[in-house]
């Protein structure tokens, strides 16, 4: 993980390329070994030939034969997933009916109607990011389907974006920014979803070395200076537990292993703490070779003889042996003080739910009969289908609101009976009450979480009790939606919001309906949208509403003209467009042309967000917005992963010119030693030496600290770097970083 992909330059000539193509092959053969069973070696050995034949012209961008590809992606599913003979053969097919001109009859004809099925369900995934928003929802909607179908499709498909992202190395950066967001957006959740850990974190790692090189770059090195300290380490803390296993005659695997890169800058981000201020850099995991009567009794034995030798902290105890998390993952996670006063996630499972843990639903199947709860995967399979039959789905929130109700981590909360409830993590006692009923939901006034009363949006935890206080008088109202996360509340919401709208419009119509006759036009849907677009309101549905509720006094109809019984608007002239949706703070004038649109040269108008302020020399790029024209993002803006996974097509290629001429807005957050002329030397510093601009200083002071906010007129990413060393380098200071200025 901590290794850097090697790209070597591509050299081989067609006799080497021939060969390493059948070696590649033998391989997959070797690895599939266990699982043939008579026929089954000539049936793969057909895929191979008809992929070999289709693919012959065609090369990776690495300049690899295109084959290479579908042989290693069978290769994971095989190696890493743990799939058989039928998952390599639609593997070795994925691409074929996409790029080539084998279709899907002829598929159908030489391997059967189920690889058919499974080829044609990847067929359809590779254009799902590609479209518009709503084709988008909707060709999602329908991968949803197919997964359900058959989960191979999706465990396939996470093979092949394993492999792209693997060799990611050769693309494009803007093609890199975009494959990398639909990874950590999309790809990574579902990888969790199906249980294969190894890959999502893999997936989320190489996502994070193309959209955020610097710190992926930096905790790596980090990682690699602080290795031979951590084995040292690990081995201490490992020496005494060992002993003790060994005298209770356990079966055992005990080792280090270190948390990926994109986890620890996850939790650098969420603390707001540097990389040595990380404590849990790795976790210890002891593997139990236990017989399966014997496991739950051999993981808790090991938790005491863990727990006897350090002490543990009880808040930080996972029990998923007793409640696994839904998707199968079972283990016991504890937390205990090592040497050095130093605290160590000690994880303990058993070999079985190691591979599950490793290999996710694939292993699930392998073991599941015998165990009672084989329909983990079934039961949500039967949700998902639920809501792509119950719900409004055309919405652009769909691929969000899936991923929070589907791809989230979950907790499990107690009924008043004491049955359990899955839900999506941050989900409130509302979701819950909508999880119980919809009438529940509709009806909710409050909750007793653990018998203490709390509000509906009080956000649940994992084991509270929750029991829900329903009164006849309440109905769903606006802000609720702020209160819940699970899309069966939302819609539901929704729904109900939409239902008491159209009863208050019903008012609005008439209102609208008199006025309209006293100035002798019709009551028909052209003038209503007429008058609708005059208010600058979506809808009729919200136009009759605004009447009926009084925003609108309809006064200014008596300028409209009419004609026949339609009815016209004044024609007036625009007012000027918000200063406010402006995100350029450049101190000259603010339309001046800074970038560079897509390949050629043409100089285009744009703004930069408001969300991540980026000045020249950021990493960015641009995203084309409904009404407000280009907008510039950073590739690290909070808001980047959505858009570029979601809106892939409006993202345009963006690049810097060097312009000495204008200034940008940026902020940055100083700590240090509270200090009497502290603030002269940042001043003097600033824009004495440096001879930039400040707009804006506070500086507030705390038990012997202080934390200095500045906002200062930069005119490129260098000049700001160069302004936080020499801030470094002033005496008593901390730390310096840059922040996003409000
Ligand atoms: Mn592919």
């Amino acid at each position: 993980m901590e290794t850097t992909l090697n790209i070597p330059v591509y050299t081989m000539n067609e006799a080497e390329e021939k060969k390493e193509i059948l070696r590649r092959y033998r391989a997959l053969l070797r690895a599939l070994k266990p699982k043939l069973k008579s026929g089954d070696k000539e049936q793969i050995r057909l895929a191979f030939e008809i992929a070999v034949e289709a693919h012959k012209s065609m090369r990776r961008k690495s300049g690899e034969p295109y084959i290479l590809h579908p042989i290693a992606v069978a290769m994971i599913c095989v190696e890493e997933i743990g799939l058989g003979v039928r998952s390599t053969i639609c593997a070795l097919l994925h691409d074929t009916v996409e790029d080539t001109d084998i279709t899907l009859e002829a598929v159908k004809k030489d391997f059967g109607s189920e690889i058919a099925k499974i080829v044609d369900g990847l067929t359809k995934i590779s254009n799902v990011l590609d479209t518009n928003v709503s084709q988008q929802a909707e060709n999602f909607k329908k991968i949803l389907l197919t997964l359900t179908d058959d989960p191979r499709v999706i465990l396939i498909k996470l093979a092949d974006r394993l492999h792209n992202m693997r060799t990611l190395e050769s693309m494009k950066r803007e093609k890199q920014l975009k494959i990398a967001s639909e990874t950590v957006y999309v790809y990574a959740p579902l990888a969790h979803r199906m249980g294969l850990y190894n890959i999502k974190t893999e997936l989320e790692d190489l996502s994070m070395k193309y959209m955020e090189p610097d710190s992926y770059h930096y905790i790596a090195a980090k990682l690699d200076k602080t290795r031979k300290e951590r084995t040292r380490y690990i081995n201490d803390f490992i020496r005494p537990v060992k002993e003790k296993l060994i005298k209770a005659k356990l079966d055992f695997e005990i080792f280090g292993r270190p948390k990926s890169i994109h986890s620890i800058w996850n939790k650098m981000k969420k603390k707001g703490v540097s990389f040595d201020e990380v404590y849990d850099l790795f976790a210890i995991r002891i593997l139990l070779n236990s017989k399966p009567e014997h496991e739950k009794e051999d993981c808790w034995k090991v938790y005491s003889l863990v727990t006897e030798e350090y002490n543990p902290a009880p808040e930080r105890l996972r029990d998923w042996l007793s409640n696994p998390k839904s998707n199968g993952y079972e283990a016991l996670h504890t937390t205990v003080m090592g040497p050095q006063g130093k605290w160590v996630e000690v994880q303990i499972r058993t070999k079985r739910m190691n591979d599950i843990a490793e290999k996710g639903l694939a292993a699930h199947w392998k073991y599941k009969e015998g165990t009672n709860d084989e329909n983990r995967f079934d039961k949500w399979f039967q949700q998902i289908r639920d809501m792509l039959a119950s719900q409004d789905t055309n919405s652009i929130d769909f691929l969000q609101d899936f991923k929070v109700s589907f791809l989230a981590e979950e907790i499990y909360v107690y009924t008043p009976k004491g049955d359990i409830k899955m839900l999506p993590t941050g989900s409130s006692a509302l979701d819950f009450a909508f999880s119980i009923h919809t009438a529940v939901g509709e009806k909710c006034i409050g909750a007793k979480v653990n018998h203490k009363l709390v509000p509906i949006g009080h956000v649940l935890r994992s084991g509270d009790q929750v029991e829900i206080i329903t009164s006849t008088k309440q109905k769903p109202k606006a802000e609720w939606l702020k209160n819940v996360v699970t899309t069966k509340a939302r819609s539901k919401i929704k729904d109900s919001l939409k239902e008491e709208k159209r009863k208050i419009a019903e008012e609005g119509k008439i209102i609208l309906s008199k006025k309209l006759d006293s100035l002798g036009a019709s009551f028909n849907q052209q003038n209503q949208e007429e008058i609708a677009a005059f208010y600058k309101i979506n809808s009729t549905l919200d136009l009759l509403y605004d009447i009926a509720i009084k925003k609108i006094d309809l006064r200014e109809l008596k300028d409209f003209h009419v004609s026949g019984d339609r009815i016209l608007a004044p024609k007036i002239a625009k007012p000027p467009a918000d200063e406010k949706s402006e995100g350029s703070k450049a101190l000259l004038k603010k339309d001046t042309e800074l970038i560079i649109f897509g390949e050629s040269s043409d100089k285009i108008m744009y703004t930069l967000a408001n969300c991540c302020k980026p000045i020249p020399g950021d990493d960015v790029f641009g995203f084309v917005t409904q009404g407000e024209g280009l907008k510039i993002h950073r590739t690290n803006c909070p808001n980047a992963a959505r858009l570029l996974a979601n809106f892939g097509h409006r993202v345009v290629k963006t690049k810097w010119v060097k312009n000495k001429e204008i200034s940008f807005l940026t902020g940055i957050r100083i700590i240090g030693l509270d200090d009497v002329g502290v603030i002269n030397k940042i001043t003097n510093l600033i824009s004495g030496t440096l001879r930039i601009n400040i707009n804006a200083l506070t500086i507030e002071a705390k038990d012997g600290l202080f934390e200095g906010n500045v906002k200062v007129y930069v005119h490129d990413k260098d000049e700001l770097d160069e302004l936080v060393e020499n801030l470094k380098s002033l005496p008593g200071i901390e730390s310096v970083e840059r922040f996003d200025t409000e």
